[in-house]
């Protein structure tokens, strides 16, 4: 069958829901609670049971003759590269497993998995991943919220968690703590967030104002030990490990999400000034070229974590589309009018969102560390 054929026909699919979002984005970015006036979107849809495994509910996406299981990265970024040209905000906002449908991939047992996947398929179910926490963004390892033994059989959480997106939405969170020191010391464990000891709290942002991102406390939350996620795994393969796999399978999205506010921002200012002529027609035109570039990047990035797991692509990849997603959002504005940013309220939030999604997932310059070793060994030729 025809690869190209049929992703082509899932990025048609998903660009008519791209411009569902785009309608809904403007009142999201006032209000973020306005998500819950979205659910019935079909790109919402999508998203809220995106990679459930059909033994527990999961039905492929079909576009025509073609069915998409949702486990591939591939498929991924061309579906958020798609919807983020309408509204990013909107696809971060959405109900469902994202970053931390990953994580209980790769670590949960048959019964945490039966559990999630049961409240994710059973109604929108917001989830979220508490790994950052106030002071230790890009060096995650210095965590110190702590999982500790309690006196009654069970363990407790405790500590801080911060710029977790949905934080204050979620139903279920995957909260990341330190049992021991080091990188073997780190664990995940799955927080149902209606416990006494889940307080979480809305901050204010700029940018991506839709995923609402959240501070979370963790006050001596009890949690039992069937809910420590890859209990039955060495401490090798979770923790710190683990985290590693899952940015790898998502940073290519991050990448699309990238990628679709730079597409954005582009038709917007084509459209804008259709008769452009001279430096601010080439300068438009080099604009698009780019944008094409890193999206067969991009695909290539998503096409390696499929194959091999490896993320060094995948890490040029945002660190490229998010560079671009911010020159473009800003060249836009410099090419329609002085003071864009407040004529033209569209190109103001691709600009404030551009700037968002460059602290997803790990900043360029954490990007750059870590495409450095893929390129020293080889691995990030693509
Ligand atoms: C839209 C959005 C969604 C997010 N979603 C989540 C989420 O769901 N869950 C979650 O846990 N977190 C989430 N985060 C938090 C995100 O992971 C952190 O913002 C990110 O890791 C950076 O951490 P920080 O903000 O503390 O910045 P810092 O780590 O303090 O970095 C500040 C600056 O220093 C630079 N820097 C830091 N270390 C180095 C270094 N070693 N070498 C060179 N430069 C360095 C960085 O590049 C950056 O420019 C989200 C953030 C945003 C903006």
């Amino acid at each position: 069958m025809n690869g190209d054929a049929r992703l082509a026909a899932l990025r048609d699919r998903a660009r008519e829901w791209g411009d569902q979002f785009r309608a809904a984005a403007p009142e999201l970015d006032r209000d973020p609670d306005a998500v819950h006036r979205y659910l019935d979107l079909p790109g919402v849809r999508h998203l809220s049971t995106y990679g459930t495994p059909r033994e527990y509910g999961g039905r492929p996406l079909r576009v025509g003759p073609y069915a998409f299981e949702g486990t591939g990265a591939v498929e991924h970024v061309v579906v958020l590269e798609e919807l983020a040209r309408g509204d990013a905000g909107l696809t971060l906002a959405a109900p469902g497993p994202s970053m931390s449908g990953v994580l209980v991939d790769k670590l949960a047992d048959p019964a945490q998995r039966a559990e999630y996947y049961t409240r994710i398929v059973g109604e929108p179910t917001w989830t979220c991943f508490a790994l950052t926490e106030p002071g230790h963004g890009s060096d995650a390892s210095a965590m110190e919220t702590t999982l500790r033994p309690g006196a009654d059989g069970r363990l407790v959480l405790s500590g801080r968690k911060r710029y977790v997106g949905n934080a204050a939405r979620a139903q279920l969170a995957v909260v990341f703590a330190r049992t021991g020191s080091g990188p073997l010391g780190v664990t995940a464990v799955l927080v149902d967030t209606g416990c006494a000891g889940y307080r979480a709290e809305p901050l204010d942002t700029l940018g991506l104002r839709g995923a609402q991102l959240g501070a979370v406390t963790l006050d001596d939350l009890p949690v039992e030990p069937e809910r420590v996620l890859g209990r039955h795994l060495s401490p090798v393969r979770r923790g710190m490990w683990a985290c590693v796999q899952v940015f790898n399978r998502l940073r290519p999205g991050v990448a699309a999400l990238a990628l679709g506010i730079a597409g954005a921002a582009h038709a917007y200012v084509v459209e804008q000034r259709p008769a452009a002529r001279g430096a601010a027609r080439d300068r438009i035109e080099e604009l698009g070229h780019r944008i094409e570039a890193t999206r067969s990047l991009v695909l290539r990035a998503a096409a390696e974590v499929d194959a091999t797991g490896d993320g060094h692509l995948a890490s040029a990849a945002k660190a490229r589309a998010c560079a671009l997603a911010e020159e473009v959002t800003l060249a836009g504005c410099e090419l329609l009018a002085p003071a864009a940013r407040a004529s033209h309220p569209l190109l103001d939030k691709l600009a404030r969102d551009a700037r968002g999604v460059e602290f997803m997932e790990g900043t360029r310059n954490i990007q750059h560390l870590n495409l450095f070793p893929g390129l020293r060994a080889g691995r990030a030729t693509g």
